[in-house]
Parts: C-alpha cells; structure tokens; sequence
C-alpha cells in the first residue's frame, strides 16, 4: 500500500474537471465532461452509474493518464495528476473495459511484466497470491490466448493490483463474464476492500451496484447529477408499493384509492403505491378493509436503484 504520511480524505478528487473531445472529420467536438466535481472517500466501495456516453470511462481514463483533460483538476491519493503525475499513477489500478493482454504472455509471465513496469522490486513481488486471489494460479504457465473470456477479465484484476495500489478502478468488469466468475470476482474485489482498498465501479448492472456500493455517483451527459450514500439515494423515491392478495378476486376499480396507484397483478393481486411522507401502511390496510377486501396475503415492495437511476436521467 502506498506509504502516505496521512492518508488523504478522498481517494479521488475532482474539481471541475472538463473534457472536449475536438472535432474530427465529420464527428464534431464532444464535450464529455462538464465541470464535474467528484470526491471519492477514501475507504468507499463507490458506483459511477450512467448510460452509455456519460463520460464515466472519460473520467476514468483522465485518471488513468490516458486522455488528457480540457480543464479542471483531479488528484488521487492526494496528488495531483498534473503536478505529481508518478505519485498519482503509483495510486491507482485500472481495470480497463477493453481486454487488452498480450495473448503470447502466460498469467505469470504478464505480472511479473507489468510489476516491473511499476519498478516492483522482485523481493516484493505478490504474482503467487494475486493470482491465487483472482482464481487464476492453476493456469500460471497458460498462453493467455487460451485462457477464456471470464479469466481474462480476471488477470486485468490481477495486473491492475500488481503494484498494490490504494485505489483500485473497474471499468465495467463484469460485462459478459458469466455469474459464477461474476461472484469469484466479486470475492476477491471485497476482500480486497476489507484490507482497506478504495473501490470505483463503473457498471450497467444496477443491481450489482446497489449490492456492493456504498456510495453512488450517476453521471449523465457529461454531468454529475446525484452524489450520495446508496441507501439515501434510494430514499430519494418517496414510495413504496402495497401489495395486497385478496382472499376472493376483486373487480377493479374498487372504490376510496384514487390519491393512490392502483394497479392489478396477472396474479389476482393488487398494488397500491403510495408516498412513505403522506400514507402510513396501517391507514391503508384501514381503508382496503373498509372498501369490503378480505386480506389473504400482503407485502410491501421498495424501490431499487433502477427506480432511481431512470427517473434521475429521465
Ligand atoms: P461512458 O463511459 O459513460 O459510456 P464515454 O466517456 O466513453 O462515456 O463517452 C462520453 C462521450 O464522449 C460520448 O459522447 C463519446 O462518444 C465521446 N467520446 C469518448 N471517447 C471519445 C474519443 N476518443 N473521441 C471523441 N469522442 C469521444
């Protein structure tokens, strides 16, 4: 771990960080990154959340010293990638979207690589057991050519960790690895967050984020649009759904809802959605009686970061 006198606030910093990518041909300028200002908690398991051409992969790779900012600032582990660019870069493993690894090199053989890429020295060298971690020690000596989709991803986890960064950045990782290497991955990802590592996800799988994030950001059009820990952000949605069996069928419309939503269910159950501010789940059992429904079974649904996510980028 990188040896800071005291460790920063946040793992990431950025302070209206802007990026334009310039006209080409016929494409014209995009500008990808307005302004943001992000800070990331050191110690967070956070999400950037966002539809596709937010500009979550712009800000990783600005990060990552791959595309280079318009304007604005950003630091990791408190240094800044302008003026202290190895320090930064010595902070933060990236795991890029792309699968980009040398098909002739063998797992073993890549780490060893990339650690010395890093000026690792060899005594301190951890290719045993990152590989070990990410599930990938039986095929140390295999051609990565010849190692699947899902292995690969999980030797881009391996080479992002070789240097034992603070911070550690996955870039959409689990896009078309399958569920049970989806959860090894996962594994080794908390594990690697028990021990104190920063984690950023950047994800489409809403519910993986909603799982594993403590804290989301969602980006969209280029603009952070909600910052905040995942169980207040998911508060945001003032409702929740009652969900009511009755013990003969009903016939819809019934009477005294209609400051509610009312919907039925393929099921023969109905639903009430309601605002936890204004109706209080007795007052409503108090009424669905009073409008003559026997109550054979009920529950109550809340709402999830998808909720969330498609009524903020609406
Ligand atoms: P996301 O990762 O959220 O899908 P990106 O950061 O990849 O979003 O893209 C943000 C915007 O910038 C998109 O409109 C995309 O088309 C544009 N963009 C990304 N990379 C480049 C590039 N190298 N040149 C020009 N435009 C780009």
């Amino acid at each position: 771990m990188n040896a800071a006198a005291s460790p920063p606030t946040y793992a990431i910093e950025a302070r209206g960080l802007d990026k334009t990518y310039r006209a080409q041909g016929k494409a014209p300028a995009t500008h990808a990154l307005k302004a943001v200002d992000l800070a990331i908690p050191r110690g967070s398991f956070f999400g950037l959340l966002g539809p596709n051409g937010a500009g979550k992969s712009t800000f990783i790779n600005i990060l990552g010293g791959l595309v280079v900012k318009s304007g604005g600032r950003a630091s990791i582990w408190g240094h800044d990638i302008d003026a202290d660019p190895m320090n930064a870069r010595g902070a933060i493993g990236i795991v890029p979207q792309e699968i980009n690894i040398d098909p002739f090199f063998t797992p073993a053989e890549g780490l060893e690589l990339q650690a010395g890429y890093y000026g690792v020295p060899k005594a301190e060298r951890r290719t045993e057991e990152i590989l070990r971690a990410v599930g990938l020690w039986d095929k140390r000596d295999a051609y990565a050519r010849t190692l699947s989709g899902g292995m690969k991803r999980r030797l881009l986890v391996a080479k992002a960790m070789v240097h034992s960064p603070p911070v550690l950045v996955l870039d959409e990782p689990t896009a078309g690895v399958d569920v049970e290497l989806r959860k090894q991955l996962w594994d080794y990802v908390r594990s690697l967050h028990a021990q104190g590592v920063t984690i950023v996800l950047t994800t489409h799988y809403l519910e993986e984020a909603q799982e594993l994030c403590d804290t989301i950001a969602i980006i969209n059009h280029g603009q952070v649009i909600a910052c905040e820990p995942t169980p207040q952000l998911i508060g945001r949605l003032d409702r929740k759904t009652l969900v009511v069996t009755p013990q003969a069928p009903i016939a819809p419309p019934i009477a005294g809802f209609k400051d509610l939503t009312f919907a039925m269910r393929p099921t023969g159950a109905f639903t009430l959605t309601y605002k936890t501010s204004e109706h209080s789940v007795e007052q409503l059992l108090d009424r669905v009686r009073a409008a003559g429904v026997a109550i054979k079974d009920l529950s109550i649904e809340e709402p999830d970061l998808e909720d969330v996510f498609v009524e903020l980028t609406a």
